[in-house]
């Protein structure tokens, strides 16, 4: 009899993503194969999300789909904390784990479809298998949230922030590097609370004492010979201590930060960590000692009594701010969340037509931004290549979210190679260039 095989449809953030990953591992390690199509699968995990309402029907919609193709399901992910509601609408699921309950997730599978030999774990890579292309992959540095932001209901879901101990964290940097990654995409809830939980307790790293600190992580993993990017990033002041990094080449110069809103009375509305008001003027102090800096963000419109003033501000703050990527979600309830409760819905065509003049602003801001680039030698590092040539991403990109480096004709190169292009053409969102070689 073959090895038994699962099937996986991962839905929702990266940090899901990440999860995913962590289950496979362990199934991987234990002879279990995966299976890319429902046919083939003997069971069928749904990992999902619970973030948004719509993410909530988007992680229903795809548990009815494997129960129709498949018919033996087990749920997990966010959305695992509303078995009930799972099981009403679903009642043929086969078991409901909630986040991070790798040991009940395997367990479950274990039940529905039993090893059939026992673990060899060298079969599974040292770095673990990742569902991310081999050449780039996600870091988790530590699960849950301190924050209490009024419009999210992640706390609940997750709980308080638990930090990862720096040495875990630096050894699967490490197994990575090791095994050929060339980007490290580090995230979590709260990238900068790094360490808050445990008192930024010290560990010992090779030959030194290293902290559970923000600082002496990007510190360390730009040892690692590798991009290293940094998400969800909130703006505390120690922030300004990874700059001079950033400015050395050691890490990217890429900040990812939800700003959310710039009003104060939004963000006061919206509880949102780290006291905005001097942003600004730290965004040009940041870009005066690191030039090529790249801003990434999210904003809110239509937040409970967002006033035409508050969106206005927004407006204002986002020309002077000339953020590089920014994107921008109509505010939506969510089950549970607190801002439900706040006077001043704003009407759907009222979330639409602000929504539409942030994206106008933002697109011209992005597009002049993108322009400033053009004539400069940027390292890329290739995604994909197809019959038209090579797709990949400067520092200035994150995978997924942010815009491409499109290299026509060159289809001799393959994922994971790094090159040097030069840049002769930008739109709104990506660039297009040449490879530099030499004669
Ligand atoms: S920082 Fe705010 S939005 Fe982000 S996970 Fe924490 S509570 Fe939610």
């Amino acid at each position: 009899m073959g090895a038994p095989k699962v099937g996986i449809v991962s839905l929702g953030c990266p940090k899901a993503l990440v999860d995913s990953e962590r289950i496979l591992t362990r199934l991987r390690a234990e002879g279990y194969e995966i299976s890319p199509s429902y046919d083939g699968a003997d069971v069928v995990l749904v990992n999902t999300c619970g973030f948004l309402d719509s993410a909530k029907k988007e992680s229903l919609d795809a548990i009815g789909e494997a129960i129709k193709e498949n018919g033996r399901v087990i749920v997990t992910g966010c959305m695992g904390v509303e078995s009930d509601m799972i099981r009403q609408i679903h009642p043929d699921v086969l078991a409901v784990t909630g986040p991070h309950q790798y040991e009940q997730v395997v367990s479950a599978v274990h039940e529905a479809v039993p090893p059939t030999h026992n673990p060899f774990t060298d079969l599974v890579p040292p770095e673990g298998l990742r569902l991310t292309p081999r050449h780039y992959a996600y870091l988790k540095i530590s699960e849950g949230c301190n924050n209490r932001c009024s419009f999210c209901i992640i706390p609940s879901l997750r709980g308080d922030l638990v930090s990862r101990p720096i040495h875990s964290v630096l050894r699967e940097a490490e197994k990575l590097a090791v095994a050929g990654v060339k980007e490290l995409l580090v995230i979590s809830q709260d990238t900068s609370a790094y360490g808050v939980d445990v008192k930024y307790k010290t560990e010992k790293w090779y030959d030194r004492e290293v902290r559970t600190r923000f600082f002496d992580l990007c510190n360390e993993l730009a040892n690692f010979d590798l991009w290293v990017r940094l998400h969800y990033v909130y703006p505390y002041p120690h922030v300004d201590e990874v700059i001079p990094l950033m400015a050395e080449g050691k890490i990217l110069p890429y900040l990812d930060i939800p700003f959310q809103h710039a009003s104060p009375t939004v963000l006061k509305a919206m509880r949102r960590p780290a006291a905005q008001e001097k942003q600004l003027d730290r965004i040009r102090k940041w870009r005066q000692d690191c030039p090529h800096l790249v801003l990434r963000s999210t904003f809110i419109t239509g937040f409970p009594g967002e006033t035409e003033e508050d969106f206005q501000f927004m407006l204002d703050w986002l020309k002077e701010a000339q953020l590089d990527r920014v994107g921008c979600f109509k505010y939506e309830p969510v089950e549970g969340a607190t801002a439900n409760d706040l006077p001043g819905a704003v009407p759907e065509e009222v979330k639409q037509e602000r929504w539409e003049r942030f994206m106008e602003t933002q697109k011209a801001i992005s597009a002049e931004r993108l322009q400033q680039k053009v004539g400069w030698t940027l390292g890329v590092l290739i995604d994909e290549v197809d019959e038209d040539g090579a797709i990949g991403r400067s520092y200035a990109d994150a995978p997924e979210i942010d815009g491409n480096v499109f290299l026509n004709g060159e289809t001799g190169l393959k994922p994971g190679d790094m090159v040097d292009v030069t840049i002769e053409h930008a739109d709104e969102y990506d660039l297009w260039g040449s490879v530099e070689r030499d004669l």
